[in-house]
């Protein structure tokens, strides 16, 4: 298959990564010829780590950067491609007019796919000629690590879209599942409301956070618990996830005061230092606040 990813940042290239370590031809495409260039860099010291810790071999690393090409001109990047991932930033009308220009320059039997983590897939499809050929694929931050992707279906997409997209998320050997085009999809409506009740639970005293975050590690065997995911992910990130699903799906998804409090104070969570937790060197080294002294 020959696969074009739109923006070569976090997720375009780590989709570009997994697309070539898959056997597919890839082009990688970015506005400016270094921020291709950084992108390449990335995945070539991505496949380096991975040869190191003996996941994968030189060879298959060589072969794996021999797919991919870098490219700026978009008619080039799109000449005969089977799909385009658009990983551009999280804006609406960017990404439609991204979308727009990529349908205009592309075959039209083309499938198109937006790796946005929000946004609606049936209203990007509506800036197009052919709905029908636009779907979501919800890569995870880091692609070449998380093992899932969300395929999301939109009012207008067709059944043979979402066969290449499901067959295409099969052949870079991650699992998909299937999604109707709602607020959240399935990812993060179910994780942030599992981290809004703990917040809850926190504001109420039911326990510590490390005590709430032990209970679905150890007793649900979760990797992280709900509080320190938070804190990876921003507080900051998380209110303004909830309050788009309050405004879609109502007042369950209501943020607790305890979250906006510490958004105000600056309390973001790892990048700042202070969430739920306080991070030193990138790990969480005591609960915050009134939690820090039991
Ligand atoms: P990023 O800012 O790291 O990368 C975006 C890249 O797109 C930049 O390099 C930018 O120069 C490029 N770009 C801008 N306009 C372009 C254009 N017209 N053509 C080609 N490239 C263009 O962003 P990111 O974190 O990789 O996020 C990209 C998308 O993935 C967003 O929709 C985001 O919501 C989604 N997403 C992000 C994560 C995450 O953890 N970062 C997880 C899942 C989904």
């Amino acid at each position: 298959m020959h696969v074009t990813v739109l923006g070569a940042g976090t997720m375009g290239h780590g989709i570009a990564q997994v697309s070539a370590m898959g056997g597919h031809d890839v082009v990688l495409r970015d506005i400016e010829s270094d921020l291709v260039s950084e992108g390449i860099d990335a995945i070539r010291s991505n496949l380096r780590g991975g040869v190191e810790r003996e996941k994968l071999t030189e060879a298959e690393m060589e072969s794996a950067l021999d797919n991919i090409t870098g490219e700026t001109d978009l008619e080039a990047a799109v000449a005969g491609t089977d799909l385009i991932v658009e990983a551009v930033p999280e804006d609406l009308d960017l990404k439609k007019s991204v979308l727009g220009d990529a349908e205009d320059a592309a075959a039209d039997d083309t499938v198109l796919a937006t790796n946005t983590s929000s946004l609606s897939v049936t209203e990007l499809a509506s800036a197009l000629e052919r709905p029908q050929g636009l779907i979501g694929l919800h890569f995870f931050n880091p692609v070449h690590i998380m093992s899932l992707v969300e395929v999301i279906v939109g009012e207008r997409t067709s059944d043979s879209t979402q066969s290449v997209a499901t067959e295409y998320v099969d052949s870079i050997d991650k699992t998909s599942v299937v999604v109707r085009d709602t607020p959240g999809f399935a990812s993060s409506r179910l994780g942030v409301a599992l981290g809004v009740e703990a917040i809850r639970m926190v504001e109420e005293g039911v326990a510590s956070p490390r005590d709430i975050d032990n209970a679905m590690e150890l007793g649900y065997n979760h990797p992280m618990g709900p509080l320190e995911l938070t804190d990876v992910v921003g507080l900051d990130v998380r209110l303004d996830i909830l309050e788009y699903l309050r405004e879609e799906l109502g007042e369950r998804f209501k943020p607790p005061q305890l979250l906006k409090r510490k958004v105000r104070a600056g309390k973001v969570g790892k990048k700042s230092g202070e969430g739920f937790y306080v991070w030193e060197d990138g790990e969480a080294v005591g609960m915050s606040g009134e939690w820090g002294d039991r």
